[in-house]
């Protein structure tokens, strides 16, 4: 009994993070669908891509909160294990607002080009140009450790990494065209997902 009391915890803890991650998504993302774009890359993959990684993010764990449907592929993790993952997610949390308030009106799901796009490299994209990215990895690596179900867990990792690894050439491509030198010079002083190391020579 004590057993299943703590999953039902693990399931609204896990529910009430997605609730938070929808709001803030939803509170930075206002104004984005009337806004005009003026060019868009690879649309129809990019957007094929977006709703997997929904699947495994939003609708997989939604199915294990509230079904029993996945309960044969769960994990027996250990407590700490799941409590390193809620503090994970709620630091993620904290960092994606900070992120998608500095990208402000730049943000798009898909590799777009909005009107009046800047090139952003103040806050975290000081050292990294993917700080959304970290945070998604953070996320799925949370999803994991707190759903710990082989389906419903690993499908986020699962799917992020599909589209993260197909993505990231053709965003940087994206990018160098449109902001060019400034971007190449950007790239050099900044890391992917983590800052870089050693700083290099001018
Ligand atoms: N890859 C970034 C942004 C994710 S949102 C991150 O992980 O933080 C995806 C959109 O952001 C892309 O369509 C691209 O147009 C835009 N973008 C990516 N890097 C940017 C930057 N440094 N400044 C402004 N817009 C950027």
């Amino acid at each position: 009994i004590y057993k299943n009391i703590m999953e039902a915890l693990y399931k609204i803890i896990f529910l009430f993070l997605l609730v938070v991650y929808t709001a803030i998504r939803m509170y930075y993302t206002k104004d984005y669908f009337k806004s005009k774009k003026t060019k868009a890359r690879n649309k129809f993959m990019e957007k094929a891509l977006t709703y997997l990684v929904a699947v495994g993010m939003i609708l997989f764990p939604l199915i294990w909160i509230f079904s029993d449907f996945f309960v044969a592929f769960d994990i027996n993790m250990p407590l700490v294990l799941r409590v390193v993952g809620v503090v994970i997610s709620t630091f993620s949390l904290v960092f994606f607002a900070y992120v998608h308030k500095t990208l402000g009106k730049n943000w798009s799901p898909i590799l777009e080009i909005r009107e009046g796009h800047n090139l952003i490299t103040s806050g975290p994209y000081k050292w990294i140009r993917h700080p959304m990215y970290t945070q998604v990895w953070l996320w799925a690596i949370a999803q994991f450790l707190i759903i710990a179900n082989w389906i419903a867990g690993l499908s986020g990792i699962f799917t992020w990494t599909i589209l993260y690894f197909l993505r990231i050439p053709q965003e940087e491509k994206m990018m160098e065209q449109q902001f060019g030198q400034k971007y190449v010079m950007y790239k050099k002083i900044t890391g992917r997902i983590l800052p870089r190391l050693k700083k290099i020579r001018k």
